[in-house]
């Protein structure tokens, strides 16, 4: 496993990817990615849990790239913006962002790519250029699909008993999935975890999970 740095968030903390690199010189490229929002802690935990298991070791198929924490000082402040007030899931340049903010807290910024992490997230997707990605998050739980996922979405629904859904019950222009889904045509799942469901909890249920998902892409 190697530790790559992509980038300084606003306040100056590292945006930390951790990598795992298949043999096989044609392995296909994965992430999975947690905090994008930094009051929804068990999205970082269960990606943290993933990290320090063998569980990342077993996926020896692929390429393995892990980021706990999109927005580190969301974390560092349990805020769901960025040190700027930035909602980055609204940041990213989809054919429908606007600067409209349905309340605060979906802060779209200025323009789109505004943030610097919403920037260092678009550069690494366009490097590394997986074929599916899992983002961790917390509201109404649900299995939560960008593009044409099918078997591995099913997979991650039966084994965390959250439903599949096609959208979360509101437009989100901007945000992360959709940007990738257009630039790079990747579908990917955001895994919406119950609210307050605990660290205990969240990391016995999830991590456990991931790789078999990604398998079943
Ligand atoms: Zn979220």
């Amino acid at each position: 496993m190697k530790k790559r740095i992509l980038g300084k968030s606003t306040q100056g903390r590292d945006l930390e990817c951790f990598v795992f690199e298949s043999e096989n010189p044609n392995a296909k490229n994965f992430v999975l990615m947690g905090g994008f929002h930094g009051d929804e802690p068990e999205g970082v935990w269960v990606v943290e849990h993933f990290l320090n298991s063998e569980m990342a070791k077993e996926f020896k198929e692929a390429n393995l790239y892990v980021i706990p924490q999109v927005n580190p000082d969301g974390v560092a402040a349990s805020t769901r913006v960025n040190a700027n007030g930035v909602d980055l899931n609204r940041n990213f340049p989809t054919v429908d962002w606007n600067a409209e903010a349905r309340e605060a807290k979906y802060n779209p910024g200025a323009k789109a790519l505004s943030e610097i992490e919403a920037q260092i997230m678009h550069d690494f997707i366009l490097e590394v250029r997986p074929i599916l990605f899992i983002s961790c998050h917390c509201y109404i739980p649900q299995v939560n699909v960008n593009g044409d996922c099918k078997e591995a979405s099913v997979y991650l629904s039966e084994k965390t008993k959250y439903p599949v859904t096609r959208d979360v019950g509101y437009t989100t222009p901007g945000c992360f999935g959709q940007w990738v889904l257009e630039a790079i045509g990747t579908p990917s799942i955001t895994l919406e975890i119950e609210e307050r469901m605990g660290k205990k909890l969240a990391v016995e249920k999830f991590p456990q999970h991931f790789v078999e998902t990604f398998r079943r892409f």
